[in-house]
Formats: C-alpha cells, structure tokens, sequence
C-alpha cells in the first residue's frame, strides 16, 4: 500500500508541477515517517524514497542509527535545546527553527562535531495561536542574526498551515511564504539563501506545489493515518 501510496502522491505532484510550469525536479516528497513502524520506512525505501520526516528527536535518533545511511533525515517537529545533540549530525534538514535560542544550541552542537548543520526558519504564518514559528515581521532580524552563526547555513522558510476542509483556503499563506522568501533574498544577506520552500501536507500539497513549495510533507497520504495510542 505504501508504495502505491507513493506512487500515487508523486504523480499528483508532477500535475501540479505542470499546472504551475514548474520542472519536476524542483519538488522533493518528504515521506512523513513519524510513528511509523521501521517496517513501513523500509517499504518506502524499496521503492525509492529517500527523504523521510520525522518530529521527535528521540525517535528520529533511533531510526536513523537502524535504517540505512543513505537516507536524508529531515527534523520538522518543534526541537527543545536539550534534544539537539540527537539531531544534529543526524538531520540533513532541520526545518524548525524558531528562535536565537535554539539556534545557537545548533551552533555549538554542530562546532562540536565539526559540521555545518542546515537549517529552515519556521515561519507561523496563518498567526495560529497553538503553533511555533514566528510571526513573518520577525523573520529577517532573526535570518541576520543566525546568519553570523559559522556552523549554520539557512537554506530558507518552513510553515504549518492549518488544518482546513478545503485545501484551496491554505493558497493565500503559501504564497505569503514564497513573498516573504523573495523578499529575504533580496536583501543578499551572508551565509544565507532562500532556495528552500518547505510547505503543504497531505490535505494541500498541490496547492503547495503550485505556489512554489521545494519540500512537501507528506505524512498520512502514504503511510496511512497515525495511531498516537501505540
Ligand atoms: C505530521 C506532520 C506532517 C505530515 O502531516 P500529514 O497531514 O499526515 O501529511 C507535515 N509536517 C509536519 C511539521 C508534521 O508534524
């Protein structure tokens, strides 16, 4: 079934994509793994996904250290600086980070094994109370402040749009992320690009695609819904 799933998602992209006059290649399907049994993951690797999401530090520490080294880890849960040692050397992309605080925790960690760690500035863009991220008026201060980090790279913006019935509802924060990326890019600040769009799930990817997201999230379209009781 995953696999199918898979299949099924990666062609609704590649419409999307075409709808936009967007190239295929510009979109990556971030396979959302969490709670997700390791048995699962390998089903998804088999039929050559190499991209999976996960949001607990724990959790993605332990699939990681089990499954095979050619997969890109991406961390896209809310990241608390005592679980960061977990993550990086581990995530190929962390894509919530929200504050100077935790940035800096990134930064020491990854001095400490001798890496530059690539990260995404969280953005709440829908202004949800319950959700990280900042608010889009803080995002550049904070692109400059980061951005004098030597073992950060900022590779651009992530959001969590809310949950709605009509995925056409979420259009409007999409392309207030793509704005607010143009908009940073155009500053030319250091060690900083934008190429990175990280938007839309499993109820509005393709709105997502069409209005420029690089990375979707995709989580219950391919591995089913989740079961939190387990
Ligand atoms: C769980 C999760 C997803 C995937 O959600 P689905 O609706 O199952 O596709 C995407 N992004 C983040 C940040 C998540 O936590």
């Amino acid at each position: 079934m995953v696999k199918e799933n898979l299949q099924k998602v990666e062609e609704n992209i590649t419409a999307a994509c075409k709808r936009a006059g967007r190239k295929r290649d510009e979109v990556t399907l971030i396979a959302v793994s969490k709670t997700k049994p390791i048995e699962m993951i390998v089903e998804a690797y088999e039929a050559g996904k190499r991209d999976f999401g996960e949001n607990k530090a724990q959790e993605m520490k332990d699939k990681h250290d089990t499954l095979a080294d050619d997969i890109n880890w991406h961390f896209i849960g809310h990241l608390q600086t005592n679980k960061v040692k977990y993550v990086v050397g581990r995530a190929s992309l962390i894509h919530s980070v929200d504050s100077y605080h935790l940035a800096e925790a990134i930064e020491k960690e990854s001095a400490k094994k001798n890496l530059i760690s690539d990260i995404l500035i969280e953005v709440n863009v829908a202004h949800e109370e319950s959700k990280f991220g900042l608010e889009t008026d803080e995002v550049e201060q904070l692109v400059r402040e980061i951005s004098k980090l030597s073992h950060i790279r900022i590779k651009g913006l992530m959001t969590i749009a809310p949950y709605v019935e009509n995925a056409e509802e979420n259009r409007k924060i999409f392309r207030e992320l793509k704005a607010l990326s143009v908009d940073i890019s155009s500053k030319n600040i250091d060690n900083v690009s934008m190429d990175v769009l990280s938007m839309g799930m499993t109820g509005d990817y393709e709105v997502a695609v069409e209005e420029g997201a690089t990375l979707v999230r995709v989580g219950t379209g391919i591995f089913g819904e989740r079961d939190y009781s387990i």
